[in-house]
């Protein structure tokens, strides 16, 4: 029976696929359907696998010291008992022979499904076997690990994006688009997804700033966060329509449902046909101001989507992104320098701007920092960013030699994150000297950068001055200042109704920041979320915002926005909006 679950819109468009439940713990599992004539070699991996740990705890049975407690002997028969479980077996071999699913991938849709399952078992005693399979199949899968395939791009969900509705219906093969649907991913699982199969997604929890909206919108495919119950309500394999512009998901759609979105979903291809069109026009105001529209990248490859979109230059790439998901082993001075370099020569010359390291909130480390971090009560307000950096001068150091580096191939900017105090200021720039003069004392070769700091938190935009003598630019996070300026968690789907980036503090923080860059003749950018949202560029040109950093999936829209402006009269109009008690109307009624 068709139902809908509603959440936040994060990305645009249509996506209408089968459900795929991943669960978090297991988002970093290999995704990737085998070729047709490889699925009894992928049935024998997990076979061998299973065989493998089967082998494992008999032999654990049987060095079981005589005084062991019962219970874990009991504990093992029932591991045994659920290697041999025929449902376990026989469904990882349909997903393997009729979808193609990797073996992994298989086994973690098989134990999705049973778990559901236990989950709705009325006796206490059988729902906690859960557990005890989900410990099995981590078995195997550490078992498989390392034997598996990498993941793999592969193009056909976006080929069967295209199929008619009808194929929908009666297509069952592998061949059919198929939506994530989780609790939650960390933005780093999100990251791994990023060329992959997925025609759309939806998590449970995540504001619309959340980083892992932040990273769906960057894959430019439909996607809503904040589903709540979603995950639950939703089951492996169920048909599920996403619908990024209105923030619902659709289950088991009734085919006039089906037939109507089918038509929404070609209306937006239209559109962004349409869009595509003004790839190669300049953007320029109806009264010729120039305007800059940079990219948000997470990783050096992301720079072809950046050159291809139009972006001259990228004006924020999150480096984070390389230091994430890594057990705790971060990327040395060259891996960095490396990564670095790729991106400035990706962008053929374009300025490359790079912030230095962010990660805490809600962009842990991995998986073990997160649940350091969960035991803190408030991680935005804790060692994240720059505070972070500071707290380790070597790990900083290391980073900033390798950006000085990369510098002598093109055009960097350093950016630093969150900074609010005059002695972050200095610290941070006595560090960035020294990390130019261990690299003299090297003899290795650097070049010049031009310095700018986020303004992310209600102090700084508040004592500008102070960093207008330090920096040469400023870039204005908006996800942040947002999230700072309101006290509103911006990854708490519960308050996500609040998180408003009209509202008139923020826009005064924000309205201040440009004036006072402008009259004091230094670059100033928007790179958090709102430089990419078509219904706010009217007001920020108004404001006198001539830099706008973002996705770059939203460059043509944004481009389009541009194009129809006139900043003279925005000026005006942009003053009434600041004036007014209800900026977000008068955004509407323009
Ligand atoms: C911001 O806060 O607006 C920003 C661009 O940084 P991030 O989203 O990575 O926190
Ligand atoms: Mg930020």
């Amino acid at each position: 029976m068709t139902f809908s679950v509603h959440g936040l819109a994060v990305s645009r468009g249509i996506a209408i696929g089968r459900a795929v439940l991943v669960a978090s713990s297991r988002a970093d599992v290999a995704h990737y359907f085998i070729d047709a004539a490889k699925t009894d070699e992928e049935i024998m991996r997990v076979r061998d696998a299973r065989n493998a740990v089967t082998e494992e705890i008999l032999r654990l049975q049987k060095d079981l010291p005589k005084d062991a407690p019962h219970e874990l002997a009991a504990l093992l028969d029932v591991h045994l008992m659920l290697l041999q479980d025929e449902q376990l077996i026989s469904g990882v071999k349909r997903w393997i022979t009729e979808r193609h699913y990797n073996a992994e991938w298989a086994l973690t849709t098989q134990y999705e499904t049973i778990a559901r399952q236990f989950d709705d078992m009325e006796d206490e005693y059988l729902r906690e076997r859960k557990a005890d399979l989900e410990q099995v199949v981590e078995r195997i899968l550490r078992r498989m690990k390392g034997v598996g395939s990498p993941i793999q791009p592969v193009g056909q969900a976006g080929a069967s994006r295209k199929q008619s509705q009808q194929d929908l219906l009666l297509d069952d093969t592998m061949d059919v688009p198929l939506v994530l649907v989780a609790h939650d991913i960390s933005p780093a699982d999100m990251l791994q997804f990023k060329q992959s199969l997925f025609a759309g997604f939806a998590t449970d929890v995540g504001g619309k700033t959340s980083h892992t909206a932040i990273v769906a919108r960057s894959m430019d495919i439909p996607a809503v966060v904040g589903a709540r119950s979603g995950s639950q309500l939703i089951k492996q394999d169920d048909w599920v329509i996403i619908d990024g512009d209105a923030g619902v998901l659709i289950v088991d759609p009734s085919p006039i449902i089906l037939a109507e979105y089918g038509f929404k979903q070609r209306q937006g291809e239209l559109e962004r046909e349409r869009l595509n069109r003004l790839k190669h026009t300049p953007a320029v105001t109806m009264d010729g101001q120039h305007i800059e529209l940079l990219a948000n990248i997470e990783m050096p490859e992301d720079t072809l989507g950046a050159v291809k979109a139009g972006a001259v230059g990228v004006g924020l790439f999150r480096s984070e992104f390389l230091f994430m998901g890594r057990n705790g082993k971060l990327p040395d001075e060259e891996e960095q320098y490396l990564a670095y370099r790729k991106a400035i020569e990706g962008m053929h010359g374009l300025p490359v701007t790079i912030r230095t390291v962010d990660v805490g909130s809600d962009k842990p480390l991995d998986k073990l920092a997160e649940k350091a971090q969960d035991s803190h009560l408030n991680p935005a307000m804790g060692l994240r960013a720059i505070r972070w950096s500071l707290a380790d001068p070597p790990m900083f150091l290391t980073q900033l030699r390798a950006i000085l580096r990369s510098a002598a191939h093109g055009q960097v900017n350093l950016l630093v994150p969150m900074l609010a105090h005059a002695s972050e200021i200095r610290q941070t720039m006595r560090l960035i000297d020294h990390a130019r003069a261990i690299l003299d004392s090297r003899g290795v070769p650097y070049g010049p950068v031009r310095l700018g700091a986020m303004i992310e938190i209600p102090a700084a935009a508040l004592t500008l001055k102070v960093f207008l003598k330090y920096f040469d630019f400023l870039s204005i996070g908006t996800n942040d200042l947002i999230q700072y300026t309101l006290a509103i968690d911006r990854a708490d789907e519960s308050v996500a109704h609040l998180y408003d980036p009209c509202h008139p503090a923020v826009l005064r923080l924000v309205a201040d920041t440009i004036a006072e860059c402008d009259a004091q003749g230094k670059g100033v950018s928007v790179c958090g979320e709102m430089a990419g949202d078509p219904s706010m560029t009217r007001l920020l040109l108004g404001l006198g915002l001539r830099s706008f950093s973002m996705h770059p999936s939203q460059i043509l829209a944004i481009k389009q926005q541009i194009l129809r402006a006139d900043t003279g009269k925005l000026a005006s109009w942009a003053e009434q909006v600041m004036a007014s008690e209800d900026p977000a109307a008068m955004l509407q009624s323009y």
